[in-house]
């Protein structure tokens, strides 16, 4: 790895240059980008676990009736 300012190079990986002291970024991004998989991981179970719960809710409603219907016919006849 090489300083960005100066151009050093260095063995060591630290936060800043050993030759000049300049700041230097710190696997930030790696972080930020688990961090957003992980948020976009949590949304993706969230959506999937209401899809799931709405989905069903819906056809409990809807089948409940038209088994009925079917059991009053069945009866008729
Ligand atoms: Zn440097």
């Amino acid at each position: 790895m090489k300083c960005p300012k100066c151009g050093q190079e260095m063995i060591d990986i630290k936060d800043y240059c050993v030759n000049c002291g300049a700041k230097l970024k710190k696997e930030s991004k790696g972080i930020s980008l688990k961090a957003l998989l992980l948020i976009f991981g949590l949304i993706i179970v969230v959506t999937v676990i209401a899809c799931y719960l709405i989905m069903h809710y819906n056809t409990d409603k809807e089948i409940k009736p038209y088994i009925d219907n079917t059991k009053n016919n069945s009866v008729e006849k």
